[in-house]
């Protein structure tokens, strides 16, 4: 088995490519697995010190909310990512960043393109995300026009730099999808919680994407015990509300369950009920269907 010191080489500089020409580098890691559990035995105490000890008092941090021992670990990453993404990612306050800079160097000369049979349609229950494709047909128009546009918009900007124009404001007409690099280094605790939220299906596809290649290329193999309990005990739960355990008590209270939709509206919160639409309700929904407790 390989140590953890070889696994790191292996894996620092490697390029891990997201979306058409972006990617994902581990730049340096600082920590392990113990690293995080020899931190909480400062709080909790020698105590024994096997695997499935640690493994146990990792789960136990985890499911608790002990947060502070996972900030003893750091990860350094290298991004290539378009500049419509980076707005989403550079969000996350707490990481320490160094962005390429478009004053002082010449903007990175590559735009993120979408293939044809990729261009989304508007999610009609979610108003910030998206649900099926555009017919390829259309989409190869827009493709078209996208690469226009982005060439277009290329050529304005080099024609302004050959003049002499200042590259702080030359940049100020290149699309959003123009690719940025930056080092983004962040503590552990506050990169699951990044990975929390990015890798949920409500976040966007493309910064989805590279939340995908950071947690399960790069920080599920550096921390697999902490990975393990990131799984288990936040990214595939499922928190119950009060009103949604409300839900499912008089349901099994009315000895109906795997419930109908009829049951799951007589079952309903009794605040939902006025309401014609309510995402609540539909979220309620999808988490009962999720646990086999309603119909299909
Ligand atoms: C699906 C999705 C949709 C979104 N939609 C929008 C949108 O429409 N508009 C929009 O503006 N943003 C939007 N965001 C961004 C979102 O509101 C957060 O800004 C972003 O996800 C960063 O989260 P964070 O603040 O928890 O993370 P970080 O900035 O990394 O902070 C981590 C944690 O540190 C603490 N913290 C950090 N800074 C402070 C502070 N100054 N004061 C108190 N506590 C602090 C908080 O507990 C915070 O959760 C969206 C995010 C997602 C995932």
């Amino acid at each position: 088995m390989s140590t953890h010191s070889e696994l790191v080489e292996t894996l620092r500089w490697k390029k891990f490519p997201v979306l058409d020409d972006g990617l994902v580098a581990l730049v340096d890691v600082m920590g392990d697995d113990r690293a995080i559990v020899q931190a909480a035995r400062v709080s909790y105490g020698e105590g024994t010190r096997t695997v499935s000890d640690d493994r146990t008092l990792l789960r136990y941090l985890m499911r608790h909310g002990h947060t502070s021992p996972f900030e003893m670990a750091e990860v350094k990453l290298f991004v290539r990512v378009p500049m419509d993404c980076w707005r989403q990612w550079i969000r996350h306050r707490t990481a320490s960043v160094n962005e390429y800079s478009t004053r002082y160097s010449v903007a990175i000369d590559a735009a993120q393109r979408t293939p044809p049979d990729q261009w989304r349609l508007q999610s009609a229950q979610n108003r910030q995300g998206s649900e099926g494709f555009l017919p390829k047909e259309l989409g190869e128009e827009l493709s078209a026009a996208e690469l226009e546009l982005q060439n277009h918009a290329r050529s304005v900007y080099q024609r302004r730099l050959d003049l002499g124009v200042a590259r702080e404001q030359a940049r100020k007409d290149l699309p959003l999808s123009t690719y940025t690099e930056a080092y983004w280094k962040i503590d552990l605790h506050n990169l699951l919680h990044f990975l929390e939220l990015r890798l949920a299906p409500q976040s966007q596809w493309e910064i989805r994407r590279y939340a995908q290649t950071i947690g399960y290329e790069i920080i599920r193999p550096l921390f697999p015990l902490v990975w393990e309990a990131f799984e288990d005990y936040r990214l595939l739960a499922m928190p119950l509300s009060r009103l949604e355990q409300g839900v499912i008590e008089r349901l099994a209270q009315a000895g109906k369950v795997p419930a109908a939709e009829e049951d799951f509206l007589v079952a309903q919160d009794p605040a939902w009920k006025e309401l014609a639409r309510c995402r609540e309700r539909d979220e309620c929904r999808e988490k009962l269907r999720r646990l086999g407790l309603l119909r299909p």
